[in-house]
C-alpha cells in the first residue's frame, strides 16, 4: 500500500476484499479462483484496484491488494493477479466498466466448458447488453491472447464467459458488479437445466431490445438498479 493511503481508498481496498469474501461465501468463488478489480476514482489516470495472485480470499488484507495504473504499472508489496492483462486492457477500453468480477462459478464454466455461450433463452440476459451472453475462445490463463479473447466476447456486452474456464462481469461499481454476477450464474444455472430437457425457445431480438428499453426504467432506482448500459 502507498505509505498512507486515503480514507477512501482504504475503504475501497475493505470493499473489494468484502466483495472477494461474498463470492466465496455464494459458492461463486473458492480459494484464489477468480479476480476482481475497481477503479479507484471516476479519473482514469487514477488506476485501479486489484487482488493479489495466489491469496485465499478469507487471509486477504487490505495492504496486500495492488494498485495498477492505466500505463500497465504497479505498487504493493504483492504481485497483481495474474490475470492483470485482461482488468488492464479492459479498464482501458471500456469506460463504462468501473468495477470487474472474475469467477470460475460452476454452472457458467460448465457452459464455457462446452464452448456454449447463452442465447435469449430467457428475457434477463438483456441485462448483459444485447441477446447473448458470448462464450470467448481459450487461451491459457494470465495471457495477452486471452485478454484479446475475452475484450472481443465483451464487445457490447457486460458479461463473457471465457472458453474453458469461467466467467467475467463488468460493472459500474462493486456491488453491482457482485449483482450482476449473481445474475449471470444464475441464467447460466437456468439455461444449463433446460437445455437437459430439451431446447429453450429463444426470444427474438425486437423482444431483447424492448426489455432493454423496459428495464432501463425497472423498480424505484431506475437505471440505477437495473440499467441496460451496465
Ligand atoms: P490469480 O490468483 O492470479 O488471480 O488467478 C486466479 C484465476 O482465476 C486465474 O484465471
Ligand atoms: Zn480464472
Amino acid at each position: 500500500m502507498s505509505s498512507s493511503p486515503s480514507p477512501s481508498e482504504l475503504t475501497l481496498r475493505r470493499q473489494l476484499i468484502a466483495t472477494c469474501r461474498e463470492l466465496e461465501r455464494r459458492g461463486l468463488n473458492q480459494g484464489t479462483s477468480g479476480n476482481v478489480s475497481v477503479r479507484l476514482s471516476a479519473n482514469p489516470d487514477d488506476g485501479f484496484l486489484l487482488t493479489p495472485t495466489a491469496l485465499a480470499y478469507d487471509v486477504m488484507q487490505p495492504e496486500d491488494i495492488v494498485h495498477m495504473r492505466l500505463d500497465g504499472s504497479h505498487s504493493g508489496p504483492r504481485p497483481p493477479s495474474s490475470e492483470w492483462r485482461f482488468h488492464l486492457d479492459i479498464m482501458r477500453a471500456r469506460p463504462d466498466a468501473h468495477a470487474i468480477i472474475h469467477t470460475h462459478s460452476a454452472y457458467s464454466t460448465s457452459l464455457a466448458c462446452l464452448r456454449r455461450g447463452i442465447p435469449a433463452f430467457h428475457y434477463l440476459i438483456a441485462l448483459f447488453g444485447g441477446n447473448s451472453i458470448r462464450c470467448s475462445d481459450y487461451a491459457t490463463y494470465g495471457t495477452q491472447e486471452l485478454s484479446n479473447h475475452v475484450l472481443q466476447a465483451l464487445t457490447d456486452r457486460t458479461a463473457a464467459l471465457m472458453g474453458n474456464h469461467g466467467l467475467i462481469v463488468l460493472g459500474p461499481n462493486l456491488e453491482r458488479a457482485l449483482a450482476m454476477t449473481v445474475e449471470a450464474e444464475t441464467l447460466a444455472m437456468m439455461y444449463w437445466r433446460a437445455i437437459q430437457v430439451g431446447e429453450p425457445v429463444i426470444l427474438p431480438d425486437d423482444e431483447i431490445a424492448r426489455v432493454r428499453a423496459k428495464i432501463a426504467t425497472y423498480g424505484s432506482y431506475g437505471a440505477e438498479k437495473h440499467g441496460t448500459g451496465l
